[in-house]
């Protein structure tokens, strides 16, 4: 039997999800006027209104995407795209270095350019970034912060309400990646004065290519995209019918019991971190404070062993988790993650979900144990 500890990388679908895209996979397009076109529509409006209720936004802030990716893409170039269109000079970006690189690169790729300047945040060593350092790098000319709910390494929980306060009503959009947060964290997007936020289904049951970019009505943003104009012009192309109410079928399963899978995924991942912490030169990483770490993370610093042989002789022994991130670095290469936070030795990420069950980490704990046992004395000999 496989332990699925990657659930960061993907979690596997929710029922309600399977079922939703079984319903709707043969639906008519949604931008059709005739009646089965009709029906798609309401399909796709009635799932966006279910997951702004779920986000504590509005049905016209919600934007349909394939993902994350494309979500953070369209917060970050759409906002500076719109601000260089309505202003004079170049706009500034705030971002923090541990971002994904859904939000890195579009940013980075600005900066290269010259459509926007760029201030990195630099992390604390637990992977948060502090409140007064972001504040701190807003200038005049800022346009935009993007600062994520959760990190996706290290699972480190980002407190975004003094950010938020801080710049409302400053003309500065805040962007929040929330991608990791939202299967174990809830969300409230008006509560928390979010300009944007970025969400990907299959990081909560839903499935792989759809995701939601919240942007508050009333925030410039450029399309991507140019083409039928769906989705109030800034997200063009067919409505996925399939997708979003399988995405909205998830998010209402992940809301419903997030309290309490946040709480068992908790003591799992308690577990899991005390028998591998227990092993010499094993650390575990991110914040000491339970309530500012996603309750499905654990990562940690593993002296003594080499990556790229930890990754294969986990595999061998039937261990899924991660070396890095499953969507950025390659096993074995340090993370601009582990290198912004100072952090040493090879990582592990073990990541939980909601189909984690007592005996994945009895049999996690066994095999992740044999596996470091076995890696040292190799080292040993070839030291
Ligand atoms: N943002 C974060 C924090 C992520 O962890 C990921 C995926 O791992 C993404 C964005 C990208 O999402 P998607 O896979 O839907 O493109």
């Amino acid at each position: 039997m496989l332990v699925d500890l990657d659930h960061a990388a993907t979690t596997p679908p929710r029922p309600e999800a399977r079922a939703a895209l079984e319903r709707w996979l043969a639906s008519a397009n949604a931008s059709a006027r005739h009646l089965a076109g009709q029906h798609a529509r309401a399909v796709v409006e009635e799932a966006r209104e279910r997951i702004a209720t779920l986000l504590g936004a509005s049905p016209h802030d919600v934007v349909l995407t394939s993902g994350g990716t494309e979500a953070d893409n369209l917060a970050v170039k759409g906002i500076v795209w719109a601000a260089r269109e309505r202003r004079r000079g170049v706009p500034h970006v705030v971002v923090t270095a541990v971002e994904h690189a859904a939000v890195l690169e579009p940013a980075r790729w600005l900066a290269e350019r010259g459509e926007a300047t760029l201030t990195q945040v630099a992390p604390m060593p637990d992977g948060r970034v502090d409140p007064e350092a972001v504040l701190a790098a807003v200038r005049e000319d800022t346009v935009l912060v993007s600062v994520m709910a959760a990190n996706n390494e290290i699972g480190s929980v980002n407190d975004l309400a003094p950010i938020a306060r801080a710049l409302r009503d400053t003309g500065v959009a805040l962007h929040s990646d929330a991608v990791q947060a939202v299967a174990t964290r809830p969300l409230d997007v008006g509560a928390l004065g979010l300009d944007a936020a970025a969400l990907s289904a299959h990081k909560f049951g839903g499935p792989q290519g759809v995701g939601v970019a919240v942007l508050r009505r009333g925030l410039g943003v450029e399309p991507l995209a140019h083409g039928g104009g769906q989705d109030r012009g800034v997200r063009s192309g067919t409505f996925a019918v399939a997708l979003v109410a399988a995405a909205a079928a998830a998010l209402e399963a992940t809301v419903a019991e997030r309290s309490a899978l946040a709480a068992r995924l908790a003591a799992l991942s308690d577990r899991l971190a005390e028998g591998l912490t227990a092993l010499p030169g094993v650390r575990r990483e991110g914040p000491e404070a339970s309530t500012a770490r996603l309750a499905s993370h654990v990562h940690l610093s593993i002296e003594g062993v080499d990556g790229d042989a930890l990754a294969l002789e986990l595999d061998r022994v039937g261990v899924a988790a991660s070396s890095g991130s499953a969507c950025g670095s390659g096993a074995g290469r340090p993370s601009h993650v582990r290198e912004a936070c100072g952090l040493e030795g090879t990582p592990l990420r073990c990541s939980l979900g909601w189909t984690t069950r007592d005996e994945d980490i009895d049999l996690a704990l066994e095999r992740i144990t044999t596996a470091i046992a076995r890696l040292r004395p190799a080292i040993a000999r070839l030291g």
